[in-house]
């Protein structure tokens, strides 16, 4: 992939990460959990351990507040995403950092095995994601289009595409039966333009759940305090930790994550968010609805995108 700066650098801002000792994180109170039977059932299909929260991380709280059940999956198992640790132990890391993550959000949050890198829409990858909707029988799938800057986000959104149909023919992956209701597929956030740009639907202003979301990204410690540093060459702005307390590391770490973080995102509201909607929010996550999935009624919609603008 092209990191470098220049003429697509804007592009790149927007690239999620992907492949030191463990650090405690600061939790930041949210707001009270109040379950409800009748809440959604929301799936993310991200394709690696850290894709949801990068991409949703405020739209999941959104929900979680308002007593959804939540799951996430991480398609890939992470494997390629460091430059200095041994596959084997990086996927064991990841997985204990998703999960990790996850708690957090009172979300499950699970690693699949298929390699990070080498991601393909095969069948056996479509019929993994037919059985995981028919298990979980979500509400509302979140998941990658099918046109962005990493093959594997790419082979997701397309496995997803290619399921999202089959999931209610019976006769397709036999022993575990369609939903009543077919779930409704929505995109997470992308710059890219080509072949077609991304198109919101709903809109969020994700401001209010920037702690939050930075407290499940700083979970990953080995993408975002290792890794993205490397493959990014911004090793060098991270701050000099030498002789901090641990509390003070943590503190430097948070501070430099959350500006890393609305870097890459500032563009989100430039592009998405609609001035009408009030000033300019200082994080925005937007969706757009597949059109290969289930075909939301307006009152469903709201129910699957609390606290959003409707475009
Ligand atoms: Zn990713």
């Amino acid at each position: 992939m092209d990191r470098s700066p220049g003429r697509f650098s804007r592009l790149i801002l927007e690239t999620a990460p992907h492949g030191k000792e463990l650090m405690t994180t600061p939790v930041v109170p949210t707001e009270r959990s109040t379950r409800e039977p009748s809440a959604p059932r929301v799936l993310v299909l991200g394709a690696h351990p850290d894709d949801a929260e990068f991409f949703a991380g405020g739209l999941l709280h959104a929900h979680r507040n308002q007593g959804a059940t939540l799951r996430i999956i991480s398609v890939t198992n992470g494997q390629s995403g460091h430059h200095e640790m041994p596959s084997d132990a990086l996927v064991a890391r990841r997985r204990t950092e998703a999960a990790r993550s996850g708690s957090l959000l009172q979300s499950d949050y699970v690693t699949w095995d298929y390699p990070d890198g080498s991601l393909q829409p095969t069948l056996d990858v479509r019929e993994s994601i037919i059985r995981e909707i028919r298990t979980f029988r979500p509400d509302l799938v979140l998941t990658h289009r099918p046109f962005d800057y990493h093959p594997d986000h790419r082979a997701v959104g397309q496995a997803v595409q290619d399921a999202s149909y089959m999931v209610m023919v019976p006769k397709i992956v036999p022993g575990y039966p369609p939903p009543s209701q077919e779930p409704i597929v929505a995109y997470m956030v992308d710059l890219f333009t080509r072949p077609a740009p991304f198109r919101p639907d709903t809109v969020l202003d994700a401001s209010h759940y920037l702690e939050n979301v930075l407290d499940m990204l700083a979970c990953h410690e080995s993408q975002f305090f290792e890794w993205m540093p490397w493959i990014d060459r911004t090793a060098h702005t991270m701050p000099n930790m030498l002789g901090m307390s641990e509390a003070e590391r943590t503190l430097a770490l948070r501070n430099w994550l959350r500006d890393w973080y609305l870097e890459r995102t500032a563009l989100r509201g430039d592009r998405f968010w609609n001035r009408a909607w009030g000033e300019q929010p200082t994080l925005v996550e937007a969706y757009e609805i597949s059109e290969y999935a289930g075909k939301p009624s307006r009152e469903r919609l709201a129910s699957l995108f609390p606290k959003c603008q409707f475009v």
